[in-house]
C-alpha cells in the first residue's frame, strides 16, 4: 500500500531553448555612448568607438602592432621574471598570482619592449600591459625599461614608452620603488647622449609611474580622456577636504593646467610620434647600411637594434 498517490503530471522539462546562432564576444558595447560596436569594426578603428571616440583599452602587443610600420617588431628580453624577493603574501601568494598572471597573458611581466621601424626610423618602445596585475611596476619592468633605454642609446634611435600602470607593485615594497630612480638615471643618460624620448599616456596612468618616467618625456602625450595621476581621486578628496573639479585628473583637464603637452587621438598617434621623432632629428636608415664594393664577400650589416639574447644582470 501507498500512503501518497501523485494526481499531478510531473513536471514537465523546459523545452530546449534554441541555441543562439551568434557566437559570444563578437559585439562590445561602448560604455561612453552604449552604442553596440561589432568586433571587426571596433579592431579596424584601433578599438575607438566610432561614434563617440570612447578609446577602449587596449594590450601591450596591440599597442606595439598599431606603432611600429607593418606591425613588425624583435621584441628583447622576454624572459625575465620575478623572483618574488620579499616572499610576498597577500590574500594570495604573489608568486602564485605571477604564476595565473602569466598564464592569463602570455607574458612573464607587464612590459613588452620591441625595435623596429616607426615610419622607416628605426626605434626602441615598450609598451605596458594592464592585464598583468595592472600593469604594475616591479623590478622586471624597471629592468627592462632600463635596458631599452641602454639599446636606444646604443642604436642611436629614439625611445617611446606607452604607460598604462596602476603604479609601483606593492609585492615587490621598496625594490619596486627603486625602479624610479634606476629609470630616470637611465633616461637621464639618453638625454645627455642628445636622443629623443616621447611618453605616452594612457588610461589609467598613475602612481609612481606618473612619478617618474611617465612624466619625464621630451613629449609627454596622452590619449582623449585617460585618467593620469598620483593618488586616487578619491584620497585626495578626503586629504584636502574639497570638492574636486570637473574632469579632474583627465588628459584634457591636465593639458589644460599644463601637466601634458598634447592629447592626440589614438588613431593618429602614430603620425604624430613620427613626425615629432623626425622634428627633433629621428632620421630613416636604409639597410644594408654599407654598400659592399665589387667582388667583396656580401656581408650582412650588423644590426644594433638585433636582440643578443645575453642577460647582463641575474
Ligand atoms: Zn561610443
Amino acid at each position: 500500500m501507498v500512503w501518497f498517490k501523485k494526481t499531478s503530471k510531473p513536471i514537465a522539462a523546459p523545452a530546449k531553448v534554441k541555441a543562439s546562432r551568434v557566437p559570444e564576444g563578437l559585439w562590445s558595447k561602448c560604455p561612453g555612448c552604449s552604442q553596440l560596436i561589432y568586433h571587426k569594426d571596433l579592431t579596424a578603428n584601433l578599438s575607438v568607438c566610432p561614434k563617440c571616440a570612447h578609446h577602449f583599452r587596449i594590450g601591450a602587443a596591440d599597442r606595439l602592432r598599431m606603432l611600429f610600420d607593418d606591425g613588425v617588431w624583435v621584441e628583447h628580453d622576454r624572459d625575465l621574471v620575478s623572483t618574488d624577493p620579499l616572499q610576498f603574501t597577500d590574500t594570495k601568494p604573489y608568486k602564485a598570482r605571477l604564476t595565473s598572471s602569466i598564464a592569463a597573458t602570455g607574458l612573464k611581466d607587464a612590459l613588452i619592449v620591441g625595435s623596429g621601424r616607426v615610419d622607416g626610423s628605426p626605434t626602441v618602445i615598450a609598451a605596458m600591459e594592464y592585464a598583468f596585475i595592472g600593469g604594475s611596476m616591479g623590478v622586471v619592468v624597471g629592468e627592462k625599461i632600463a635596458r631599452a633605454i641602454e639599446r636606444a642609446i646604443d642604436a642611436r634611435c629614439p625611445l617611446a614608452i606607452v604607460c598604462c600602470s596602476g603604479g609601483a607593485r606593492m609585492m615587490e615594497g621598496a625594490l619596486s620603488l627603486m625602479q624610479m630612480a634606476k629609470i630616470c638615471a637611465a633616461l637621464a643618460r639618453l638625454d645627455r647622449e642628445r636622443l629623443p624620448f616621447i611618453s605616452v599616456l594612457t588610461d589609467p596612468t598613475t602612481g609612481g609611474v606618473t612619478a617618474s618616467f611617465a612624466m619625464l618625456g621630451d613629449l609627454n602625450i596622452a590619449e582623449p580622456k585617460a585618467l593620469i595621476g598620483f593618488a586616487g581621486p578619491r584620497v585626495i578628496e578626503q586629504t584636502i577636504r574639497q570638492k574636486l573639479p570637473e574632469g579632474f585628473q583627465r588628459s584634457e583637464f591636465l593639458l589644460e593646467k599644463g601637466m601634458i603637452d598634447l592629447v592626440v587621438d589614438r588613431r593618429e598617434m602614430k603620425a604624430t610620434i613620427a613626425s615629432a621623432f623626425r622634428f627633433m632629428g629621428a632620421r630613416p636608415r636604409l639597410q644594408p647600411r654599407s654598400v659592399p664594393t665589387a667582388g667583396a664577400e656580401l656581408v650582412p650589416a650588423p644590426d644594433p637594434l638585433r636582440d643578443e639574447g645575453a642577460p647582463r644582470l641575474p
